[in-house]
């Protein structure tokens, strides 16, 4: 994980975008103690994210089950309309 974020962001100017970033591309639960009260602060105060989170929970999810099951492979069509769910829910 990159440590110059912690010195770029001040929780306020904390961004939907940094907090996507953290929460998405990087594993949560290796984010420093700084980075996650970033995060943390930034759901609080953000209906946006906290959607995104809650959307991304439940493609998670629905990727671990397909993942026990090889036969379970995503179509073109679904893997276009998942990300168009997260687009539309980073979306200010
Ligand atoms: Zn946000």
């Amino acid at each position: 994980m990159d440590s110059k974020l912690e010195h770029k962001h001040k929780w306020y100017r904390f961004t939907c975008k940094d907090a996507t970033f953290l929460l998405i591309k990087c594993d949560y639960s290796k984010l420093s103690l700084s980075e996650k009260f970033l995060v943390k602060t930034h759901l609080l105060i953000c209906v946006f994210c906290r959607r995104f989170l809650k959307q991304s929970k439940n493609i998670d999810e629905n990727f671990r089950s397909c993942a026990h099951d090889s036969s379970v492979h995503l179509s073109p069509e679904k893997k276009q309309s998942l990300s168009q769910l997260i687009t539309d829910n980073t979306k200010k």
